[in-house]
């Protein structure tokens, strides 16, 4: 039982950013627009990787896994763009590459932690959740808004006060 997280600052700039450019609808997140348009990054489908994705800094590039549910892969593009954000982005020796796979979702890495955080705040802005509530929306409904999971979002409302704590599981 952890306590609440705070979100990401750079998440939260980074969407501020967007929405300065492009006002208008913020759910669900254009996170393909923000990745390509606002960071410079190319994102490529690819069959048969066997990561859910991958982040090439030198290439400026990020290959997600076209197998897996576009939810997923959404997210898993996030995740890298917080990899970006935090981890390279003017960093003197960006790591070589970053990926994420179901070995590194549940990881005690730090960098993983972060980058999970990052995805959060940038897919789930608590903004639009807070009206979402106010207006009576389910986690489920939300959840479809965005384009997360009902587990994904459930976690987030949690974290930013809006929802119970999600039962383990
Ligand atoms: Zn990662």
């Amino acid at each position: 039982m952890s306590p609440p997280r705070p979100g990401d600052a750079r998440a939260e700039r980074l969407l501020a950013d967007h929405l300065a450019v492009f006002p208008g609808a913020h759910a669900p997140v254009p996170v393909e627009e923000i990745a390509e348009d606002l960071l410079g990054l190319r994102v490529h489908l690819r069959r048969g990787l066997r990561v859910s994705g991958m982040l090439v800094p030198d290439r400026r590039a990020v290959y997600l896994n076209a197998d897996e549910a576009p939810v997923r892969r959404r997210f898993t593009l996030v995740h890298e763009l917080g990899h970006w954000v935090v981890h390279c982005a003017g960093a003197a020796a960006p790591p070589r590459i970053l990926c994420r796979s179901d070995e590194t979702t549940g990881s005690a890495d730090v960098r993983e932690r972060e980058a999970n955080v990052f995805a959060a705040t940038l897919l789930m802005p608590e903004a639009g959740l807070a009206a979402g509530v106010a207006d009576g929306l389910s986690v489920a409904d939300l959840a479809a808004a965005y384009g997360v999971s009902g587990v994904a979002m459930a976690w987030r409302l949690y974290n930013v006060g809006l929802g119970p704590q999600p039962s383990a599981g």
